[in-house]
């Protein structure tokens, strides 16, 4: 039996599932935050480059956020989709504006998984049929149906699923059989696959994609890849559903959405979001055509999703988001952060790529001189970055070796330099 008296992570073990996974030998409980920093209980500060998996999306107890929670707390929190809900109206007029998206209705849900769960109901009830491309590498979420579209083993419990999916090359630029082209032929070959399969396959519902791949560690096709993919798709009639859950709000800098990478041909069917809009507050969604909203023929609802509360904070949060520029701040800062991470692996043999764009920067490691991917090594680097005071995630493949460096949006020139000078010395003590 445990108590109070246990140590916690003993507590954590004999309590939650195994499978809840914790970074570090020794995990941290982390007690609070400011700004880009936040403390464990023994007092030991960080300098946060992973915002709670790209959640802490402007900064920690930003205080927008914190009085417009406070202030909602204070008249109510709770009242549900059946009355007029008006932070939760004006949050979905703002996001609707954004997205680009013509005739835009918004379903707010209360986190990722069931955002894409949402988007996966409305296309497949739209296109009346069960079948849904996806791409290798790809994570959805982990809920029946996301982890059925989840294209990483490492994050796929079960092959039981309520979709017929097929997997399409194209979300990984460096790995896999088109790996050595260059990027004209590289999406080329990437729609010849996807006509290919498409001749094969019954018309699915749609396709659902990150624009970079989060959880696969940051990768991401060539820009215009999914700009090419609609057109075959168009001529099917299937639709497009762009996951943007780590890519939205301008994270990657050069755009607000991911998706706007390959906008040639316009935005995508629907867009889901989640993490970062709510700064922490458990706020996700799903964006679509009006057409394809209203398709269900039956009500729906989700109890806590669009709660006064998290609409608050979303609110504040945006508009701080917008009125200090971060999408501007994380194409300056980012950049200068990934030039300074490319120098900083310059002749560190394990390294095998710096990529990625904005703040949302992957460093993949192998075993040197080989492909192979080095989960060892990437935990050794997060352990040395911890006792260097900085927090940083990993993802990847089904070896998770790939460092992910998503700090929150406010990142300062001078946290970047620190961040950048903590991670070469972890990485040049491999
Ligand atoms: N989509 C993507 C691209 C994600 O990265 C995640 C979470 N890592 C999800 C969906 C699922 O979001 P949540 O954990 O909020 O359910």
């Amino acid at each position: 039996m445990t108590d109070s008296a246990t140590p916690l992570h003993d507590r954590h073990r004999a309590v939650l599932p195994d499978w809840l996974a914790l970074y570090y030998r020794r995990p941290i409980e982390i007690t609070h935050g400011e700004g880009r920093h936040v403390w464990d209980a023994d007092g030991n500060r960080y300098l946060d480059f992973f915002g709670g998996i790209l959640t802490t999306m402007t900064a920690h107890a930003l205080p927008e956020v914190t009085k417009a929670v406070a202030d909602q707390a204070a008249r109510i929190v709770h009242s549900s989709t059946l009355y007029l809900n008006r932070p939760m109206v004006e949050l979905a007029e703002r996001i609707a504006t954004l997205s680009g998206i013509p005739d835009a209705r918004v379903f707010f849900t209360t986190s990722g998984t069931e955002a894409n769960d949402a988007a996966l109901l409305l296309a497949t009830a739209h296109r009346g049929t069960n079948q849904v491309l996806a791409m290798r590498n790809s994570y959805h979420g982990r809920s029946f149906s996301t982890v059925s579209i989840t294209g990483n083993r490492g994050w796929s419990p079960t092959s039981l699923s309520p979709l017929q999916r097929l997997y399409v090359h194209g979300g990984v630029r460096t790995r896999g059989p088109y790996a050595q082209l260059t990027d004209e032929r590289f999406v080329d070959a990437c729609v010849a696959d996807l006509e290919d399969l498409l001749g094969h396959a019954r018309a699915p519902a749609a396709l659902i994609a990150e624009p970079v791949q989060g959880v696969g560690g940051f990768t991401s096709p060539p820009d215009g890849l999914y700009a090419a993919f609609r057109e075959v798709l168009d001529r099917h009639g299937v639709l497009w559903i762009s996951d943007e859950v780590q890519t939205g709000w301008g994270r990657t800098g050069d755009h607000f959405w991911g998706w706007q990478a390959h906008g040639r041909n316009g935005p995508p069917d629907l867009l889901t979001f989640a993490k970062g809009i709510g700064n922490g507050m458990s706020v996700g969604g799903v964006v679509a055509r009006a057409e394809v909203m209203n398709s269900l023929d039956a009500n729906s609802i989700s109890t806590f999703g669009g709660s006064p509360i998290t609409m608050a904070a979303g609110l504040a949060n945006l508009s701080y988001l917008l009125d200090h520029d971060l999408q501007g701040n994380a194409r300056r800062v980012g950049g200068l952060l990934i030039e300074r991470l490319r120098a900083a692996a310059a002749g560190v043999p394990a390294v095998r790529e710096v990529r990625g764009r904005g703040l949302m920067i992957g460093i993949e490691l192998v075993r040197p001189g080989t492909e192979h991917a080095d989960p060892e090594a990437a935990s050794a680097v997060l352990e040395a970055a911890r006792e260097g005071g900085l927090l940083i995630g990993k993802g990847g493949g089904h070896n998770t070796s790939t460092l992910r460096i998503a700090p929150p949006l406010t990142l300062t020139v001078a946290e970047a330099e620190e961040g950048a000078a903590v991670l070469e010395q972890a990485l040049h003590a491999l």
